[in-house]
C-alpha cells in the first residue's frame, strides 16, 4: 500500500492511501496521522487493506499539498554514510579500481527533525552558510515497531515500509566540525522525504529496490539495494544495539556514487536547480533549490 500525508487547503493534515487503480482513500476517519498508523503495530498493514474496502474513494485534488509522509518525526532522522562501494571510494578520493579497506561497521549520523520537508518543497539556499551544497539520493526505511538488540535475521519484521530521501549536505561544513557530520547535514529543509511510504508487503525482494538521483534532468546517480556495503538488516541490527528503535523512526540507507563534490570539477547546487530522487517501486521525489536567502529582490 502507498500511504501519503496530505495537507488540505484549510490546513488540516490527513493520511491518505492510493489504490491500485490510482484512486485515493481518505484515512482520517480511522487514523490521526501517519505516526498513529505506524503506532498500531505490525498488524496495521492487513487492517489497512480491510479498511480500504469500506473507505470512501476519491480522486487527488489539485489544491491538496503532499507533505513528507511523516512531516514531523519524533526523533532525528538516522542516516548512514559511505554505504555504496563506489561512493565510499569517491568520498576518500580513490579511483574505482583501487583496492579499499572497507569499514567494519557502518558510519551513523543524524539529521535534526526540522530537516524533513515534503515533495516539491523549496530547499533553503544560504550562501553565507555554505558554498558547497550537494545532493544524495537515498532509499529510506521507516521502522514499524519498537526494538532493541534486533537480530539481523529478524530485522525486516521491524520495517513498516520504504520511502525516498535526498540527504542534502553542505560539504564545506560537513567535515570542519571535528569530523562530526551533523552540522553540515542538519540544516532546516535538508531532508526532502516522500512522496509515499510504500509498505513492506509491497516489496517482496528489497534487494531489487533501485534509486536514481537526477539533477536538472541529468541522471547522476543510480544503484540498487543489492549493492549496499551494509544491508538493511545489518544496519537495523547495528543501529539497535543498546539503543531502542521506535515506531516511526526513519533510517536513510546511504547514497550511491555520483554526488556533486566528487565530480571533476565539482558541481555544487545552485538556486533554481531541480532535484529528483526516483525509484521504480517507490515513486518520484521532486524538489527545487530555493533562491539565496541573502539576495535582495
Ligand atoms: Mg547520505
Amino acid at each position: 500500500m502507498r500511504l501519503y500525508t496530505v495537507r488540505l487547503p484549510e490546513g488540516s493534515e490527513r493520511v491518505m492511501a492510493e489504490g491500485e487503480q490510482g484512486e485515493w482513500y481518505d484515512l482520517s476517519p480511522y487514523y490521526e496521522s501517519m505516526l498513529d498508523v505506524i503506532a498500531q503495530g505490525p498488524r496495521v498493514i492487513s487492517d489497512l487493506y480491510t479498511t480500504l474496502k469500506s473507505a470512501e474513494k476519491t480522486a487527488f485534488h489539485s489544491e491538496w499539498t503532499l507533505l513528507a509522509p511523516i512531516p514531523a518525526p519524533l526523533r532525528n532522522v538516522f542516516c548512514v554514510g559511505w554505504n555504496y562501494l563506489k561512493h565510499f571510494n569517491e568520498g576518500i578520493g580513490k579511483r574505482e579500481n583501487q583496492e579499499t579497506d572497507l569499514p567494519e561497521y557502518p558510519t551513523f549520523f543524524s539529521k535534526a527533525t526540522r530537516a524533513v520537508v515534503g515533495p516539491h518543497a523549496l530547499i533553503p539556499y544560504d550562501s553565507q552558510f555554505t558554498q558547497k551544497l550537494d545532493y544524495e539520493a537515498e532509499i529510506a526505511v521507516v521502522i514499524g515497531q519498537e526494538g532493541k538488540n534486533i537480530a539481523e535475521r529478524d530485522a525486516l519484521h521491524y520495517v513498516f515500509g520504504f520511502t525516498l530521501a535526498n540527504d542534502i549536505s553542505a560539504r564545506d561544513v560537513q567535515r570542519r566540525h571535528g569530523g562530526q557530520w551533523l552540522k553540515g547535514k542538519s540544516m532546516d529543509g535538508s531532508c526532502p522525504l516522500g512522496p509515499a511510504i510504500v509498505t513492506r508487503d509491497e516489496i517482496p525482494n528489497i534487494e531489487e529496490l533501485n534509486v536514481r538521483g537526477i539533477v536538472n534532468g541529468e541522471v547522476r546517480q543510480e544503484a540498487r539495494l543489492s549493492q549496499l556495503i551494509f544491508s538493511i538488516p545489518r544496519l537495523i541490527a547495528e543501529l539497535s544495539r543498546a539503543m531502542t528503535l521506535l515506531p516511526g523512526d526513519i533510517l536513510l540507507t546511504g547514497t550511491p556514487d555520483g554526488v556533486g563534490f566528487a565530480m571533476d570539477p565539482p558541481r555544487f547546487l545552485r538556486p533554481g536547480d531541480r532535484l529528483v530522487v526516483e525509484s521504480d517501486r517507490l515513486g518520484r521525489l521532486e524538489n527545487t533549490v530555493g533562491p539565496d536567502i541573502h539576495e535582495t529582490r
